[in-house]
């Protein structure tokens, strides 16, 4: 078997208790060493469509979600390169040579991976481990590789910690999201007042 490496990527905005138990699943179970959280720079299929927050605020908050997570370490490639977000860009940048990529990513994200920029390129050059829910039906995408990372439930998307936090309008944090986020992150939302209107 050749060593891999693996890479779960996001927009993280914010990062919250989904990724965190993402990352601990796939470091345990894809047999890696080190897991790269990589914060999207411009993510463009989402930044058609809404305000996405700053980097450098989404890399601080990764740092902080991510910090005691064993076997990861959260990557500001894609913001330094800068520009709209491809992930195959990322693929070339990190790959080693001999080793497989393997790509970190939730059942719905795989579900629009074909529509990402070179996808066919990137169908070659990595494998996919799909996030999913014991007993659920492996996720096959075809034409690419694909294999299946399995983690408990985390019902929390970053939209709905979006729009729990717009609705608390500024005042403390509304107790239910801070069973959402780590509480690291949550003080960095509070202390910069994201997601308040
Ligand atoms: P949004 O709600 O803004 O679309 P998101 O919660 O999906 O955001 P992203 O940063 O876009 O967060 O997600 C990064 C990766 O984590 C994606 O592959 C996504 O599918 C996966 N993911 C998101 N939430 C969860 C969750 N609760 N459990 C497992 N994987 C998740």
């Amino acid at each position: 078997m050749p060593p891999r490496q693996a890479i779960f990527g996001g927009t993280f905005d914010p990062p919250h208790a989904g990724h965190v138990a993402a990352a601990v699943c796939a470091r345990e179970q894809l047999g890696i060493d080190l897991l790269h959280i990589v914060v999207a720079n411009d993510p463009w299929q989402k930044s058609a469509e809404r305000v996405v927050t700053l980097p450098h605020h989404r890399l601080a908050m990764a740092r902080l979600a991510f910090r005691d997570v064993a076997g990861t370490a959260v990557s500001d490639l894609e913001i330094r390169r800068g520009g709209p977000t491809y992930t195959i860009d990322t693929v070339a940048q990190l790959a080693q040579p001999g080793a497989e990529t393997v790509l970190v990513i939730g059942p719905a994200a795989a579900s629009g991976v074909t529509t990402w920029h070179r996808a066919a390129e990137l169908a070659e050059r990595v494998t996919l481990a799909v996030l999913q829910s014991r007993g659920e039906q492996p996720i096959q995408v075809d034409g690419w590789r694909t294999e299946t990372v399995r983690m408990e439930p985390v019902d929390v998307s970053a939209t709905s910690v979006r729009q729990l936090l717009a609705q608390s309008a500024g005042r403390e944090a509304p107790p239910e999201a801070a069973q959402l986020v780590p509480p690291a992150v949550m003080s960095y939302i509070v202390e910069h007042r994201l997601y308040s209107p």
